[in-house]
């Protein structure tokens, strides 16, 4: 048993990374737990786009202060500020396209509706079925592949003490501080943050604190290689669709579409149902996918609030345990978040206000309903 933390983080995907990196900054010391290797759950299975023109409004904040983080790691996280566009096939998807676009404008992102001469001159790869498209310049995509080698290095430099490979099967909130049974080891902490993505949910269930965390099975494509096709992030009014090429050639195809759970508790499993719909909805955009082989297509999970936005903040106080979750595209949004939520732990003041994503909102209702 040791006690020579002052916190402990429990998950090594982007949420669980940046809050130990933020905490261990401010001199605290961390203990990082992570059942297989950083970045082993959806924060290395991901699509790595950083797209403000999409992001939720209310998010805005943490959205641009993870644009500046990945941005600043550069060539090392594969950042490419190569723009995105987002597709409009019918008249309603065009006018919430337009409605969105000057919501964003509004907000100070750069983004604006374009003609369809421009659009083929900035993606000549598309098909000619777009009726409308929103042009955001500055967004970006980074190689999530790259999440266990950059945040080795950072956690390193900032002397956080991270164990992969080990996988915390108990935690119990005691007197004198939280319980971490892992691996047969029992390690005592005053303070904890659960930071493990679709797994949190659960964690927090088995503490005996209830917050509505479901799970949500993505699916996403990768195609073999070819010559430079796409330019731009491509994206659809409705979420339905997401193209990248990769700096290699390969494309990535994502969307909105669910694949199936995994009943021995994995990422789940691809659904042909809603695979082949996305892989139509690709082509149809992007013809030059017709004349590529798939290499590979694959699950990941999400945690999901029923009202989409994450947890944030305090579920227990004295000891103190937090929670760090459920954010979409968290990927972008999840180092302003960490920032927030290390501020809370360190009661330092900080410029966001995360009170509105309080895990209280839940338990407030789940009180109220009772
Ligand atoms: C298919 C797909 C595509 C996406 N594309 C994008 C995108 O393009 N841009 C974007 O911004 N966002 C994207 N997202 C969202 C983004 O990937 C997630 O919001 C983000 O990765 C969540 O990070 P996390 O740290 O909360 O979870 P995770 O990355 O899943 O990390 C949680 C970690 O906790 C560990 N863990 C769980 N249980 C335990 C335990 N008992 N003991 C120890 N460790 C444990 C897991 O192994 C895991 O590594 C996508 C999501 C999906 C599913």
């Amino acid at each position: 048993m040791s006690q020579d933390f002052d916190i402990a983080v429990i998950g090594g995907g982007i949420m669980g990374c940046c809050t130990a990196l933020e905490l261990a900054r401010s001199n605290m010391r961390v203990l990082l737990i992570e059942q297989r290797a950083l970045g082993g759950g959806t924060s290395r299975s991901n699509m790595g786009t950083l797209l403000l023109q999409t992001h939720r409004l209310a998010l805005l904040p943490y959205a641009r202060a993870g644009y500046s983080f990945w941005q600043d790691l550069g060539y090392e996280a594969g950042f490419v500020a190569k723009g995105s566009i987002n597709l409009a096939f019918a008249p309603d998807e065009a006018a919430l396209l337009e409605r969105r676009t000057k919501l964003r404008q509004d907000a100070g992102v750069g983004v604006e509706m374009i003609s369809l001469e421009r659009l083929s001159e900035l993606e000549p790869g598309l098909s000619g079925k777009p009726i409308a498209a929103a042009y955001a310049p500055e967004d970006a995509a980074v190689n999530s592949n790259r999440h266990h080698q950059v945040f080795t290095k950072l956690l390193a430099d900032a002397g956080v003490h991270v164990l992969e490979n080990t996988g915390v099967y108990r935690i119990s909130v005691e007197d004198q501080g939280v319980a971490i049974l892992s691996a047969g080891e029992c390690r005592r902490v005053k303070r904890l943050v659960v930071a493990s993505g679709a797994a949190s949910g659960g964690m927090l269930e088995r503490m005996g604190l209830g917050l509505p965390l479901q799970t949500k099975v993505l699916t996403l494509s990768v195609t073999e290689r070819t010559q430079k096709r796409l330019s731009h992030v491509i994206t659809h009014a409705l979420g339905a669709l997401k193209l990248s090429q990769t700096p290699i050639g390969a494309t990535l195809i994502g969307g909105d579409w669910e694949g199936l759970p995994d009943e021995r508790g994995g990422s789940g499993r691809v659904d042909l149902d809603t695979l082949l719909p996305n892989l139509r909805l690709a082509q149809y955009a992007a013809p030059y996918l017709n004349d590529l082989r798939l290499v590979r297509s694959w699950t990941a999970l999400e945690a999901v609030t029923p009202d989409a936005f994450p947890l944030v903040g305090s579920v227990v106080h004295d000891p103190d345990v937090y929670v760090l979750a459920g954010c979409p595209d968290g990927y972008l949004a999840g180092p302003g978040l960490a920032t927030a939520l290390a501020s809370r732990v360190l009661e330092r003041a900080c410029t966001f206000d995360v009170s509105t994503f309080s895990p209280l909102r839940f338990q407030a209702s789940a009180l109220a309903g009772a």
